[in-house]
């Protein structure tokens, strides 16, 4: 079973489900610790709190950042903060690539119509509400517009990165990104390393700007992608964590708090979380 979640996502960005049922489906599936990761927004932190302390498990305020790399292109970076940290100064950093996000959503229903596939800005607007709008709100418009049969097929034939209907976004640096977590007095972690198209180079660049975890334990990743993530996180000196990714796209996705970790790993982590400050 596992005892911790580190990477999950909510409405408040691209996830299909409140932060205070992503909490209570980790509390259910038996962890101790969640942390809410949405992109480029801690909205979601204070509902998820208030559920984490109803169920008696706990709540690690987080974010995901993605992040634009010159050779290795897009990284996505976890960072992980203290109950006590003052989150205001960073949400109001990333406010910059929320208004961004938007911006470029218009953009790529734009692009929608040219390919003959119209999508009203509206309803993309309607789908995400106040969240931190992303390609998933795009592919579910697609969708309900018929154009698509489902979320992946809007991602696999049109909204993957350099697909017909992908159009790119302002990112932060690497390192840019790992100031902005660390002056928090946060934690950060690589992101679902085995995503990338290098792996091996994504790590070694994340670990020599400082960055301190790899999300190690990822979705369904396979035992050899698992044991080639712990040799290159013992050679670089990383931390293991461990996350679903939960959005609740698809039927077949794992659920929060279903990804497990082995015990000794998962201590340090928990330790290291624990023992944060602002
Ligand atoms: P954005 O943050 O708007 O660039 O969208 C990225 C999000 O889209 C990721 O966080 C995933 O939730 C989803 N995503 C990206 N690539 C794919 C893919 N190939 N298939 C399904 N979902 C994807
Ligand atoms: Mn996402
Ligand atoms: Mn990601
Ligand atoms: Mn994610």
């Amino acid at each position: 079973m596992a005892r911790l979640d580190l990477h999950t996502h909510s409405t408040c960005s691209d996830g299909t489900r409140p932060p205070e049922w992503v909490v209570q489906q980790a509390a259910d599936n038996g962890v101790e610790l969640i942390a809410l990761t949405d992109h480029d927004t801690l909205a979601g932190v204070k509902a998820a709190r208030g559920a984490a302390r109803q169920t008696g498990i706990d709540l690690i305020a987080g974010v995901e950042i993605s992040v634009s790399d010159p050779d290795l292109g897009e990284l996505h970076v976890l960072g992980y903060f203290a109950p006590s940290a003052q989150l205001d100064e960073l949400e109001r950093q990333l406010t910059r690539y929320r208004e961004e996000r938007k911006s470029r959503a218009r953009r790529t229903v734009k692009r929608l119509h040219a390919l003959g596939m119209p999508v009203e800005y509206e309803s993309v607007m309607d789908i995400a509400g106040r969240a931190s709008i992303g390609r998933p709100h795009v592919a579910r418009a697609m969708v309900e517009a018929g154009h698509v049969e489902s979320v992946q097929e809007a991602f696999d034939r049109y909204l993957h990165n350099g697909g017909p209907a992908y159009v790119p976004r302002t990112l932060l640096s690497l390192s840019d990104s790992l100031d902005m977590i660390h002056r928090t007095g946060g934690f950060s972690s690589l992101a679902h390393p085995t995503r990338y198209d290098d792996p091996v180079g994504a790590t070694q660049a994340f670990a020599a700007a400082g960055g301190r975890g790899l999300e190690i334990f990822y979705r369904n990743d396979t035992p050899d992608e698992i044991a080639n993530g712990e040799q290159l996180a013992q050679r670089l000196g990383l931390v293991a964590t461990v996350g679903s990714d939960f959005h609740g796209l698809h039927p077949s996705e794992l659920g929060p708090g279903t990804v497990p970790m082995p015990e000794h790993q998962a201590t340090r982590i928990m330790q290291i979380l624990k023992d944060l400050s602002p």
